[in-house]
């Protein structure tokens, strides 16, 4: 099939592009490269079935070849990210995302968009399940990420409900793995790179609250059984189950990289979820799916990138 693949130089894209060629599909990825990474795509350089463009989505995109399927990842995603990039944001997950559609449309494609746990905000329903709708403050700072995500989700929704545009929808929680950025920001780099320094492990807050960590070729391999399931177009959780605190985190990071840091806890940001944990009954029924990497596995063979780039 020929695949578009938006945020394909991102964390999670660049890691779908690989599975997408190895399954033999023909990719194309697109990227502005605003927080994505050149370098994570550099051992595609001259493969036959990849092409490269860096645009904008939201300037819209015109393929030269027929496309199947495309899998709209384009997003800043790490809360320091979309907080710099606020207003991109925004953008990226309405006008970027009718584009998309647009495209997916003409092209008789079929459209997934990623979009996120965070549609859940602060959950009240624990864990969450996909007819939850959500504890959102639709004017706090997360707000540029959330209402951007569930704006997309709405918009993909309504593609299918009045074009009858063929989409998926998967609610993505914490991912990780190698090519995550060092300075994204977000919790387990953060953790990695302080340990790996000798510096202090930032615990914002007392660390009590909790994420669930799914490695990034479990999630992979989630998303294209969602493309290519007859599961519609309502949404589907993708994440590991397994919930952890912030505080026993920090603690297994350092057993994991043998560390002398010490923990320093800073103000906890406004809004931050306290609890976060995927039911993933529905991935399970209509697709069959459920992580296989266990957080100790992931972690390591994440420390090992970490240490090639920080060169600990
Ligand atoms: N966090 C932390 N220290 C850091 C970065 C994040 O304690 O240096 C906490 C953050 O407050 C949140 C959790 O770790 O409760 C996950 O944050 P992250 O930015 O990774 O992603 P989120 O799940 O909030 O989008």
């Amino acid at each position: 099939m020929n695949v578009l693949v938006t945020g394909a130089a991102g964390f999670v894209g660049s890691h779908l592009v690989d599975r997408l060629l190895a399954d033999g599909h023909a990719v194309v990825g697109l990227d502005n490269l605003c927080t994505g990474n050149a370098a994570s795509l550099q051992h595609l350089h001259g493969h036959q079935r990849f092409a490269f463009h860096e645009v904008d989505i939201c300037d819209g995109f015109e393929p030269t070849m027929s496309v199947d399927r495309v899998y709209n990842l384009a997003s800043p995603a790490s809360p320091v990210d979309y907080h710099r990039l606020g207003l991109e944001t925004l953008a990226v997950g309405s006008r970027g995302m009718q584009a998309m559609l647009d495209l997916a449309r003409a092209a008789g494609a079929r459209l997934l968009q990623a979009s996120t746990s965070e549609c859940y905000g602060d959950p009240l329903v624990h864990p969450q399940t996909e007819d939850y709708f959500g504890n959102v403050n639709p004017v706090g700072p997360r707000s540029v990420y959330d209402e951007s995500k569930r704006f997309a989700e709405a918009l993909v929704t309504a593609y299918h409900r009045y074009h009858k545009t063929d989409v998926r929808i998967a609610r993505i929680f914490n991912t990780y793995g190698p090519r995550m950025r060092l300075d994204d920001g977000r919790v387990l780099p953060s953790f990695i790179a302080q340990a790996l320094r000798g510096e202090p492990l930032t615990v914002f807050g007392d660390g009590s609250q909790t994420r669930s960590f799914c490695y990034v070729s479990d999630l992979v391999d989630g998303l294209v059984r969602l493309m290519e399931s007859d599961a519609g177009p309502g949404p589907v959780n993708l994440g590991n189950p397994e919930e952890v605190t912030v505080l026993e985190f920090a603690r297994e990071v350092l057993v994991l990289t043998g560390s002398q840091s010490k923990l320093e806890h800073r103000e906890l940001p406004q809004d931050d979820p306290l609890r976060r944990r995927p039911d993933i009954s529905r991935a399970r029924r209509l697709l069959g799916w459920e992580p296989t990497v266990s957080r100790r596995e992931g972690l390591r063979m994440t420390l090992e990138y970490f240490r090639s780039v920080v060169g600990k």
